[in-house]
């Protein structure tokens, strides 16, 4: 295995049937994917030639529903971090309460290496591939790192065409374009999510959110909203990173015209103001909060000691390994586990996917107000259970979202 991300969501599945005593017949269960996918697509690119791809698809739990979870388009993502990764959503679906199980999918290429017309011929390769395992019953995917909701736009057409209709019968996919049937608030959920998780663990720990200073690693979907939603709050972001390199100005960055910035150069690089500094420094600068929302694995036992922030958001999927997780909570650092941190997104895909068979758009004020509800709702409940039981917020996510799972089992029953 070569995966931090499924290194880390081993260890903690472990750790949480351990802790909850579960028996070997229902572990397996909880350990195992039930499904794993590898193809090789071959689509032309638009220069005429085969372009070979990797991409996989992983449904490791649908104990409470079809499998849920985005689609990541990188390089360097394995069957591995793939499979990580859905475990990750099996317990964040039932963490937030939403009747699906974990599911994720890769595609092994950079998608800035791409012209607009070869991602979407990928995009369309992969849902052709893929289309067999792709289903409002079995697996409905999102937009991940390195995915858009233009990329999920062109699955749920290639989906509904190839059945020869213009719309699909039940929710394919999520995270779609609103005039293609997509959600009215889904783009910003996820990092509106993460801030009503920060504000809310401001409250608890004592940081008063207006004066806090914020670091934030990655500017894409998540990062770049997180920002944009803290700064409302008061607070000021002193330091951004994207693949490039990062930023650091203490007296506060500028989010609206870093957002221009980026748009316009595709990368936050050579923005004026402020001093660069490494991708991986901006999460050791000083500041009172920082939100890694970038890739897996980058708060590590190498640089955890060098945190000085008081509260880590996991905005990111699995961006702390367990060794660094233990050096936080040892130094006091209030962690936000990702399960909750940046369920957000996948509670707005589950509005989109019963609104799509209703065919009628539900208001964003009515999507915001549900979103705010749920995150904060959840978050006292994991955090009452953190303090009841004198354990971490990860500990705390872990085994009321497994322990839901675990019913989930019984409740079908083990036979045949
Ligand atoms: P994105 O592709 O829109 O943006 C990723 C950002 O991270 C970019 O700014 C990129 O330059 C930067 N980045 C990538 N690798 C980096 C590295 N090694 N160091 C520093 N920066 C790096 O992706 P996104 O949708 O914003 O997702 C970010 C994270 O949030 C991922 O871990 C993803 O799994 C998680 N997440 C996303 C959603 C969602 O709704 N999009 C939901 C839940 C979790």
């Amino acid at each position: 295995m070569n995966s931090n991300i499924l290194d880390t969501a081993s260890f903690n599945i472990k750790q949480t049937i351990e802790r909850l005593n579960i028996e070997p017949d229902i572990a397996v269960f909880l350990v195992q994917p039930r499904e794993k996918i590898a193809i090789t697509m071959n689509p032309v690119l638009s220069n005429g030639r085969v372009k070979s791809i990797q991409a996989f698809l992983v449904r490791h739990n649908d104990i409470l529903g079809p499998a849920k979870g985005g689609i990541r388009m990188a390089t360097d993502v394995t069957i591995d971090d793939v499979t990580g990764l859905s475990m990750d959503m099996s317990w964040k679906t039932a963490l937030i309460g939403v009747p699906f199980g974990g599911g994720k999918s890769g595609i092994c290429i950079d998608p800035l290496s791409l012209s607009s017309n070869d991602k979407e011929v990928v995009v369309r390769s992969f849902t052709r591939g893929m289309m067999r395992q792709i289903g409002p019953e079995i697996y409905v995917p999102a937009p991940d790192m390195g995915t858009s909701e233009r990329d999920m736009g062109f699955i749920s057409d290639c989906i509904s065409y190839s059945h020869g209709a213009s719309i699909t019968d039940g929710c394919f996919v999520t995270g779609k374009p609103v005039v293609v049937g997509g959600i009215l608030g889904r783009k910003g959920a996820t990092g509106k999510g993460v801030v009503f998780s920060v504000v809310r663990a401001c409250s608890k720990i004592g940081i008063n959110i207006e004066k806090a200073t914020v670091s934030i690693q990655g500017f894409g979907n998540v990062g770049s909203v997180a920002a944009n939603e803290i700064i409302k709050e008061g607070a000021k972001v002193v330091a951004v990173s994207d693949i490039n390199c990062g930023i650091f100005n203490p007296e506060g960055i500028d989010i609206s015209e870093l957002l221009a910035y980026s748009q316009s150069n595709g990368t936050i690089e050579g923005f004026g103001g402020c001093k660069h500094i490494s991708s991986e420094d901006v999460l050791t600068v000083d500041c009172d909060i920082v939100i890694p929302s970038a890739t897996g694995g980058q708060i590590t036992e190498g640089n955890a000691n060098s945190i000085k922030a008081k509260l880590v958001a996991e905005a990111a999927n699995s961006p702390i390994t367990p060794k660094a997780d233990e050096i936080l909570d040892k130094k006091g650092v209030f962690v936000i586990p990702d399960i909750l941190c940046n369920a957000g997104g996948v509670f707005v895909s589950y509005l989109e996917y019963t609104q799509e068979t209703q065919r009628e758009q539900m208001p964003q004020g009515v999507v915001e107000e549900r979103l705010s509800r749920r995150m904060t709702s959840k978050f006292d409940q994991v955090y009452e259970y953190a303090e009841k039981n004198d354990v971490s917020m990860r500990v705390a996510a872990m085994d009321i979202a497994v322990g839901r799972v675990v019913e989930g089992i019984k409740a079908r029953g083990l036979m045949p």
